[in-house]
């Protein structure tokens, strides 16, 4: 703690226990902050040291350096949900520090369909609009009414609109035009009592065949157990699950690309429709035809066992292992189909 200030900063705190891939070194300074009033306090501690201040939910996305990070870690604990209804919607108003799997409990459990499909994945609600979470045929732009945010720059709070956040796949202003600029405080999600569940996913769509029309818990529980089966759900002891989720973003390639893809490799590569005249090209089949299968090792990191787009720390290992694992992968990659992956998770402290 420091003696000058009611906030409780802690001093060279190892932020590798703080990450689901458990990399990196410490912060130089961090604080769980959980009000708004703690947030702007803990922005001017770090403005009066001239410190860089970088924002931290539940580090599931999240690529720390092995040297740390040498400004200020905040960490969002404010807590909280409120539940107001307008016309033929729930509005549940979620504080950034919940957990996101703990809100889609209760949503599901009030009845509210909406987000039963993004059951399982870990983190904050606040980091959920940053890159648009989604799986399963939901994405967290469908359901968000509005996001209430600290502008870094003017310590002044807003409240921004879906629009005004231009949600696209695994993207927002959150981590584009305006990345590092906001604080997610809060976010309101508009449900609906009552509604269907979301069944637009082939292993979904599998799992109910035939059957009555399942109930959101069902389709909730369901969509934890297929994450479980792929090491895509957070269970303790469970190797293939100290990832950051997917590593690479399914690329988006016109279609002129994607038939001569094909033709390249004498077999209709799979796809997505993404915009008009482009489509989305599964990065696991990608890294598959590349040579990068599943349980792929390379020292002290890897492929997961059963998922190809989650590279993992299979312990002992270092973040710039992890980085030569993907520098090699892109490289294939690009070398072979003149694809350049993106990778899909946060850089910290680079
Ligand atoms: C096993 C596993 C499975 C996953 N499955 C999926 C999936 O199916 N779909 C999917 O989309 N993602 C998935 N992910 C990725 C990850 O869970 C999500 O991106 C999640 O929303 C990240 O939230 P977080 O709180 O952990 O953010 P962090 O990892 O802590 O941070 C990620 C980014 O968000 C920013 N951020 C976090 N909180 C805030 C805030 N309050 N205000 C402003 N910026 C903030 C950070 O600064 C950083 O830039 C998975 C990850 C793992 C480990």
């Amino acid at each position: 703690m420091n003696p000058t200030s009611g906030l409780h900063l802690e001093e060279n705190r190892p932020l590798a226990p703080l990450t689901t891939l458990g990399l990196g070194g410490p912060a130089r300074w961090s604080v769980a902050v959980s009000s708004e009033a703690e947030l702007v306090e803990a922005l001017e501690w770090a403005k009066g040291r001239q410190l860089p201040v970088f924002v931290l939910g539940g580090g599931s996305n999240l690529v720390v350096s092995d040297a740390g990070f040498p400004g200020l870690v905040v960490q969002p604990a404010l807590r909280g949900v409120s539940r107001s209804f307008q016309g033929d919607q729930c509005i549940l108003r979620a504080a950034a520090g919940e957990s996101w799997d703990g809100f889609v409990a209760e949503a599901v459990a009030m009845d509210c369909a909406g987000v039963e499909c993004l059951a399982g994945i870990p983190g904050t609600v606040g980091g959920t609009p940053v890159q648009n979470v989604g799986a399963y045929g939901q994405e967290v732009a469908d359901t968000i009414l509005r996001v209430r945010v600290l502008d870094r720059t003017t310590l002044q709070f807003h409240e921004l609109t879906a629009e005004e956040c231009r949600f696209s796949y695994r993207q927002s202003i959150f981590n584009t035009t305006a990345r590092d600029r906001y604080i997610v405080t809060a976010v309101e999600y508009g449900l609906l009592p009552g509604g269907e569940p979301c069944i637009r996913y082939a292993d979904l769509e599998r799992a109910f065949a035939g059957s009555a029309r399942p109930t959101l818990a069902e389709v909730a529980d369901k969509v934890r157990a297929i994450r479980r089966s792929k090491g895509m759900l957070l269970v303790s002891g469970d190797p293939d699950t100290k990832s950051a989720g997917s590593f690479f973003r399914n690329p988006i390639v016109s279609a002129a690309q994607h038939a001569a893809l094909g033709r390249q490799l004498h077999t209709e590569p799979p796809c997505y429709p993404a915009s008009p005249g482009s489509v989305k090209i599964p990065a696991a089949w990608l890294l598959e035809q590349a040579g990068f299968v599943r349980g792929y090792r390379m020292g002290h990191v890897g492929i997961s066992s059963r998922h190809t787009l989650a590279l993992i720390h299979c312990g002992n290992g270092t973040t710039a292992e992890l980085l030569a694992l993907r520098d090699r992968i892109v490289a294939t990659v690009e070398q072979r189909f003149a694809i350049r992956l993106e990778m899909e998770p946060v850089l910290l402290g680079f």
